[in-house]
C-alpha cells in the first residue's frame, strides 16, 4: 500500500507519465501520412504564434525536437498538473478507480486539443477527429497510469522518494521544454570562415544539377523501392545521402521553391503566395516581384554558368550566364519565356515533339480496361477534372524534360536546375483511390464517402505509376549529366491524407441538360461560349452561387438569360424540391447576368432539368483534395561531395541555395537565413574547400509590382482546378 500522504505526487507522477505519452501519440499521428487533422493542431499553433513571433523564430521553431517538446513535453506538465489536481481532490476524500483517472486525464488533453481545433478548424469532419483523439489519449494514459502504478508498488517506492521525483520531474520537463525552445530560436549553427570582398568563385570543378520534384514523398519512394520499383531513384539512394527537406508553413509550392534559390524566408524574398492582389484582382505571381537575388541572379556576380528549366517564379526570363525556360514556357503569347531569346526556336520545336510522344497516353496510368475513352467519357465531375489534370502534367513534364534537354545541347553548365510538377497533382487529386485500395476500404469510405468503387479498381494505381514516370524522368534527365554531377534531388513538400470535404458546383453541367450550354470536352466543367446560349464563365468551385452570362449563341442577351432563369427555377430533385433558389436578374459593365445559387442541402440521386433527367453527380462535384502537403519534404544528395549511403540531419528549404554556392566555391551571403549544409558531405571534400562569406547578396534592382498579363485567365484557372486559389 501506498502511504497517504503520497496520494496527490503519485497523481502527480500518473498524470506526467500519462500526458507525455499522449503527447508522443499525438506527435506520431502529426507525422504519419494517414491523418491530415493532427498536423492541423501544429499548424494552428504556429499561426497563433504567427501574430507575435516573427518569422525566422517561428522557420527554427519549425522543427522535429521543438515538436517534440510541445507534443511530448506540453502533453506531460499538462498531465502532471491534472495529475495534482486529481491528487488533492482524493486527498480530500474521492477514491475513483485506475480507469476513471485515466479517463480523466485522456478528457483533460482532449479538451485541451479541443480548444486549438475548434477554434482554426473548417471544412473539417470534426467529430471524427475527436473520437479519434479522445481514443488514442484515453487508452494511451490508461496504458500508462495503470503500468506506473504496478511498476511502483512492485519496486517499493517510498513516499518521500514519490514525492521527490513529483516535484522534480515536472521541473526538468519544463526547463528541457525551455531549453529546446532557446535553442531552436537561435537557429542552426553557422560553419565558420572567412568575409571576402570578391563574390568571385573559386572553382571546385565541381557541376551541382538540381531536380526539383514537387511533392515527392519519401514514404511512398520506400514503399515503391522495397517493392523492387523505382530503380533510378534506388541507385542514387544507395550512392547519396538521404534526409527530409522541411517545408516552409503554410507549404505552397511557388513560396517554398522561391526560398530554395534564394535561401530566404518569403517576408524576404517576397514570394508569399500562387497570386497577389491588385485592385480586387488575382495576378499570378511573377519572377520581377522577387526581392532577393536567385542563384541564376548570381551566376552573372559569382561568374558560374547555369541553365534553370521550369522553375517556380521564372517568367519572365532573367539574363543569367547560360539559359533559362521559364515556367510558362509553354503560353505562346507570351514574350521573354525563354532566355537567351535565339532558344525559342528550338524549345518550341522540342514542345511540339512532346505531342508526338506515346508516354502521353493516360489510359496506361489507370486499370480502367476496355476501351478507355468510352469510360473516360461517361465520367463526371471531379474523376473527369481529375483525368484533365492528369493529361496536362503528363505533357507538362515531358515538355520541361524536352526542353531541359535543349539548354544541355551545348555542354552542362556548372548548375542545372530542373523542376517538376506532375507528381503533386496527381497525388492532390487521386490520393483518395489509392488509400481505398492499399490502407482501409472502410476508412476511405467513412473519410469520402462519394467514392464508387469503378473509379477506385481504375484509378487506384494512378500515383503510383506517376512516381514510376517520375523516376523515369530521373532517369533521362540523369542521363543528360555528366557522371560525377553533384546531383540533389528535393521535393518541396510530402504528402499526406486530407479529410477536408466539401463539394464544387457545376452550373454548365445544367445549363448543359437543359439545351442552353455547350461543354468543353474534358475541361472540368467549362462551357464553349460560342456554342453556348447562356453559361457559367467560371470553372466549378466551392461557391453554390453562380453569375450566369449569355454565350455567343444567344441572339438576345437578356432573352436568352431570361429562358434559363425560367429553366433553373422550373429544376427540381426527385423529391419535388427546387434545385435553386429563385434567380435573379441583373447588369453590370460587362452586360446582363444571372444569379443562379444552387438550394442547399442537396441530396445525392437524380434531377430533372428542362425535362432531362440526370445524376447530381455530375453537377455537385465532390471536394478536390484528398491528398495534401505535409511538412516533410524529400531530400537526396548523391555525386562525389556527398557522403555514400548516409543519412544527413534534416535540412530546411532555405539551406539549399547557401550549400549549392558553397559547393560551386562562391561565397555565401552572412545575412541570409539559410546554412551551408556541410552535414550532408564528405568531411575530407569539406575540409579542402573552406567555407567564405561575403557580407549580402543585397536587393534586386527591380520593379516590384504585379504584371498582368493575356495568359492569366488561364494561370488563373489552371489553379482554381487544383484548388489552390477560389
Ligand atoms: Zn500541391
Amino acid at each position: 500500500m501506498r502511504p497517504r500522504d503520497s496520494v496527490p505526487s503519485f497523481a502527480v507522477l500518473e498524470g506526467l507519465f500519462g500526458g507525455a505519452a499522449g503527447g508522443a501519440a499525438l506527435l506520431a499521428a502529426e507525422r504519419s501520412p494517414t491523418f491530415n487533422v493532427f498536423a492541423d493542431v501544429l499548424s494552428a499553433g504556429f499561426r497563433i504564434l504567427g501574430g507575435t513571433l516573427s518569422e525566422e523564430t517561428i522557420v527554427r521553431l519549425d522543427v522535429i525536437p521543438v515538436a517534440f517538446a510541445l507534443y511530448v513535453g506540453g502533453g506531460a506538465l499538462a498531465g502532471a498538473a491534472a495529475g495534482a489536481l486529481l491528487g488533492v481532490a482524493r486527498r480530500a476524500g474521492w477514491r475513483p478507480g485506475a480507469m476513471v483517472r485515466a479517463a480523466l486525464l485522456g478528457a483533460a488533453l482532449v479538451a485541451l486539443e479541443t480548444v486549438v481545433l475548434g477554434a482554426l478548424w473548417r471544412h473539417r469532419e470534426l467529430p471524427w477527429a475527436i473520437g479519434a483523439i479522445v481514443v488514442a489519449a484515453s487508452g494511451l494514459a490508461t496504458v500508462a497510469a495503470a503500468g506506473l502504478a504496478g511498476a511502483a508498488t512492485r519496486a517499493g517506492l517510498t513516499a518521500r522518494t514519490v514525492r521527490m521525483l513529483a516535484g522534480f520531474l515536472p521541473a526538468a520537463v519544463a526547463l528541457a521544454c525551455a531549453g529546446t525552445m532557446i535553442v531552436a530560436r537561435t537557429g542552426p549553427p553557422r560553419p565558420d570562415g572567412p568575409v571576402v570582398s570578391s563574390p568571385v568563385r573559386e572553382d571546385t570543378g565541381l557541376k551541382v544539377a538540381v531536380l526539383g520534384i514537387d511533392g515527392l514523398d519519401w514514404k511512398i519512394v520506400d514503399g515503391a523501392i522495397a517493392e523492387g520499383r523505382l530503380p533510378n531513384l534506388a541507385a542514387l539512394i544507395q550512392r547519396g545521402t538521404r534526409g527530409t527537406l522541411r517545408s516552409i508553413r503554410p507549404p505552397r509550392s511557388p513560396v517554398v521553391w522561391t526560398s530554395v534559390v534564394t535561401g530566404e524566408l518569403p517576408s524576404e524574398h517576397g514570394i508569399t503566395d500562387f497570386v497577389v492582389r491588385r485592385d480586387g484582382d488575382r495576378i499570378p505571381v511573377t519572377g520581377n516581384l522577387r526581392r532577393v537575388p536567385a542563384l541564376w541572379n548570381l551566376s552573372t556576380t559569382c561568374r558560374f554558368t547555369t541553365a534553370f528549366t521550369n522553375w517556380y517564379v521564372t517568367w519572365p526570363a532573367e539574363p543569367v550566364a547560360g539559359a533559362m525556360i521559364s515556367d510558362r514556357v509553354d503560353f505562346d503569347d507570351l514574350d521573354r519565356r525563354v532566355f537567351p531569346e535565339e532558344l525559342t526556336a528550338a524549345v518550341d520545336s522540342a514542345r511540339a515533339g512532346v505531342d508526338a510522344m506515346p508516354e502521353r497516353e493516360i489510359a496506361a496510368f489507370t486499370d480502367a480496361g476496355g476501351d478507355f475513352a468510352s469510360w473516360r467519357a461517361d465520367r463526371w465531375g471531379q474523376v473527369r477534372r481529375a483525368l484533365t489534370v492528369l493529361d496536362d502534367v503528363i505533357r507538362h513534364d515531358l515538355v520541361t524534360l524536352e526542353t531541359a534537354r535543349v539548354t544541355l545541347r551545348s555542354g552542362q553548365p556548372d548548375l542545372t536546375a530542373v523542376y517538376f510538377r506532375g507528381n503533386d497533382n496527381t497525388q492532390h487529386l487521386f490520393w483518395k483511390y489509392r488509400f481505398a485500395e492499399q490502407r482501409s476500404g472502410l476508412l476511405a469510405r467513412v473519410l469520402w464517402n462519394d467514392l464508387d468503387p469503378e473509379d477506385v479498381e481504375a484509378l487506384s494505381p494512378v500515383i503510383d505509376r506517376y512516381y514510376d514516370f517520375v523516376d523515369e524522368l530521373v532517369g533521362r534527365v540523369t542521363g543528360m549529366l555528366e557522371p560525377d554531377t553533384a546531383l540533389l534531388l528535393l521535393s518541396d513538400h510530402g504528402f499526406l491524407t486530407n479529410n477536408e470535404r466539401g463539394r464544387w458546383y457545376n452550373a454548365n453541367r445544367v445549363l448543359e441538360a437543359a439545351g442552353m450550354a455547350a461543354l468543353a470536352p474534358d475541361a472540368g466543367g467549362a462551357a464553349v461560349p460560342d456554342r453556348s446560349r447562356a453559361y457559367d464563365p467560371l470553372p466549378p468551385t466551392v461557391s453554390p452561387r453562380r453569375i450566369l452570362r449569355a454565350g455567343g449563341l444567344a441572339e438576345d442577351a437578356a432573352a436568352a438569360l431570361a429562358e434559363a432563369g425560367r429553366i433553373l427555377d422550373a429544376a427540381r430533385t426527385e423529391d419535388g424540391a427546387p434545385l435553386f433558389l429563385p434567380t435573379e436578374h441583373a447588369a453590370d459593365e460587362n452586360g446582363p447576368f444571372l444569379v443562379a445559387e444552387f438550394a442547399p442541402d442537396l441530396e445525392a440521386g437524380a434531377a430533372i432539368v428542362g425535362g432531362e433527367t440526370l445524376d447530381t453527380r455530375e453537377f455537385l462535384v465532390p471536394e478536390g483534395h484528398s491528398g495534401n502537403h505535409r511538412m516533410d519534404g524529400f531530400l537526396l544528395a548523391a555525386g562525389p561531395p556527398f557522403r555514400e549511403g548516409a543519412r544527413g540531419e534534416n535540412l530546411r528549404a532555405v539551406d539549399v541555395a547557401p550549400t549549392i554556392l558553397y559547393l560551386l566555391g562562391a561565397p555565401v551571403a552572412a545575412d541570409v537565413e539559410g546554412v551551408i549544409a556541410l552535414s550532408l558531405l564528405d568531411p575530407q571534400w569539406a575540409r579542402e574547400h573552406p567555407v567564405r562569406y561575403v557580407r549580402t547578396w543585397g536587393r534586386r534592382d527591380v520593379d516590384h509590382d504585379a504584371m498582368p498579363t493575356a495568359a492569366d485567365e488561364r494561370i488563373r484557372q489552371e489553379l482554381e482546378a487544383l484548388g489552390y486559389i477560389q
